[in-house]
């Protein structure tokens, strides 16, 4: 099963990307997590990528469409895959129905009010990658589920987060009708509730394709 998952910044997506490819066996392909990989070892892709990262603007469509094409190559592919921050606009999603053949889209919809505070708020393990708010840590800086160090984004600050809700507006929403024409669409309502709830909504439609 080819998956895609898509949602605004801080709609939770890294938390269901984890629970959907453990349950389903899939690899977790995450572009801001290889540009992230890219800017800790120094590569040149890291050192283009955070330029735009740090202004919450897109890594150019040319460089992000090659490294998934290569990505999904790879054997472990072979799976399946779900595909988290990727496609993020029109042209990438034409670029992907070009060299992939994707099953369903996981999209999460998210009231924007919560946006903010959740992105400037969250705290993220460098070990396991696990989400965290500041508002439930009760001070804790250390991930609950394997001890790693939890940090916060360089892009999770007030400024970037503001460019990265208008750049999803603008550019990542309209895939929203792009796979809806295509009828691969699978939406779901992200909300304060604990990751859980929204999870077994996710799980029961995805059962169905599974099978
Ligand atoms: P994320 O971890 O998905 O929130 O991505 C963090 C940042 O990486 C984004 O704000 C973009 O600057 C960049 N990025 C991630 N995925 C893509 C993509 N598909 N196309 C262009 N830039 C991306």
């Amino acid at each position: 099963m080819n998956l895609i998952l898509l949602g605004a910044p801080g709609a939770g997506k890294g938390t269901q990307a984890t629970k959907i490819s453990d349950r389903y066996g899939l690899v977790h392909i995450s572009t801001g997590d290889i540009f992230r990989a890219n800017i800790k070892n120094g590569t040149k892709i890291g050192m283009l990528a955070k330029s735009y990262i740090d202004k919450g603007e897109l890594v150019p469509d040319e460089v992000t469409c090659d490294i998934v094409k290569d990505r999904l190559t790879w054997d472990d592919c072979k799976k399946g895959y779900l595909l988290d921050g990727f496609p993020r606009n029109l042209f990438q999603a034409a670029e992907l129905d070009k060299f992939a053949k994707i099953d369903a889209v996981v999209n999460i919809n998210i009231d924007f009010k919560l946006l903010m505070d959740r992105l400037c708020g969250r705290r993220v393990c460098k070990d396991c990658g696990e989400s965290y708010h500041v508002s439930t840590l009760n001070g804790a800086t250390t991930c609950s589920r394997c001890g790693g160090e939890l940090y916060q984004r360089r892009d999770d600050n007030p400024e970037t987060v503001k460019s990265r809700l208008e750049v999803y507006n603008e550019q990542t929403a309209p895939l929203i009708n792009y796979y809806t024409m295509q009828g691969n669409i699978l939406n779901f309502t992200g909300s304060e509730a604990p990751a859980e709830v929204l999870f077994a909504q996710v799980a029961e439609s995805l059962d169905k394709l599974a099978r």
